[in-house]
């Protein structure tokens, strides 16, 4: 499979995308090396923030994905070695930071409580029924210095539904304050803290609230600031798993496998990359079915190892 058929690249023409010209040796085959998935970070949908992005617009990607292999995958995946995802797929892990209301409303129908068509979650579920070989699923990176997701009433409905519904919770701290400036005697209080806010509404399943998107899309470099997290455990369960950044690059399955990577996961901004750009890349795990069930997975990338709590 080529990730991206000619029909498709056909599409990529003026309009709502930016995406580079097109070259003419776009279909070559992925390069050995190629160890590498998109992660994809949105922020606020419709409306007129910098970072937001247009209902149709998700709708897209999610269509452009879909067309070109693609399948969806969650930051838990990046622990099973991506089992969950059929082997002539590509992984692709959509994020969405800061909990805004316009990636969960909820409003009261004929029937209850229905999730409007155009916030991130109605959208995912249309798509996800109308599509069921694309999977399911997303990552929501909450932070408290705002109400998850605009609905005071509704925190415990929509962080819920999320867990039930195949989505992930992670963490974007308690006030989105940038790790680059928070003592590192505070960081504790920032993410475990964070985790707290959520034990209310979702009780023990805290335990699964293990993965991070720095706030500012940044984290300091360097080993001790990776083992603060690593020793880092609110009631038992590790606070941080893996850490995700706003970098504009692949995530790196091959830099994963160990503690080295973790915290410093490449994400794009999808309100600044067209989708387009982003999947053209030749660095992409080019997935082509395995013949026989014992052959070898199409990448190379293993597990991350569980953290070991000290
Ligand atoms: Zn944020």
């Amino acid at each position: 499979m080529t990730i991206l058929p000619a029909a498709l690249l056909a599409f990529a023409g003026p309009g709502t995308y930016q995406a580079a010209p097109l070259t003419p040796d776009l279909d070559e085959p992925a390069a050995f090396e190629s160890d590498c998935i998109p992660v994809l970070c949105y922020h606020g949908i419709g409306g007129s923030g910098a970072l937001s992005v247009s209902p149709e617009r998700l709708r897209s990607d999610l269509e452009i994905l879909y067309e070109a292999g693609f399948h969806l995958a969650l930051p838990s995946d990046l622990f099973t070695g991506f089992t969950r995802v059929p082997s002539d797929r590509i992984p692709v892990i959509l994020t969405f930071d800061d909990g805004w209301e316009s990636q969960f409303e909820l409003v009261e129908g004929r029937d209850g409580l229905e999730t409007t068509a155009g916030c991130a979650v109605g959208i995912l579920e249309a798509f996800c029924e109308a599509h069921p070989d694309f999977g399911r699923g997303a990552a929501f990176f909450i932070s408290w210095d705002k109400i998850p997701f605009g609905q005071a009433d509704l925190i415990d409905e929509k962080l819920n539904f999320l867990l039930d519904n195949g989505y992930e919770i992670g963490n974007h701290s308690l006030r989105h304050a940038s790790f680059m400036r928070i003592p590192t005697d505070e960081w504790e209080r920032h993410l475990a803290g964070a985790v707290a806010k959520m034990k209310p509404y979702i009780g023990l399943r805290t335990s699964l609230v293990t993965s991070v998107s720095w706030p500012g899309g940044r984290f300091p470099e360097g080993a001790r600031f990776d083992e603060i997290l690593e020793s880092m455990t609110y009631q038992g369960s590790p606070v941080a798993s893996c850490g995700f950044l706003v970098d504009g690059s692949l995530l790196d399955l091959s830099e994963c496998t160990g503690t080295d990577g973790r915290y410093r996961m490449g994400r794009f901004d999808m309100a600044r990359c067209s989708i387009y750009s982003v999947i053209r890349s030749r660095r992409i795990v080019d997935r082509e079915p395995r013949t026989g069930l014992h052959d070898p997975l199409p990448w190379r990338a293993r597990a991350l190892p569980p953290l070991r709590i000290r």
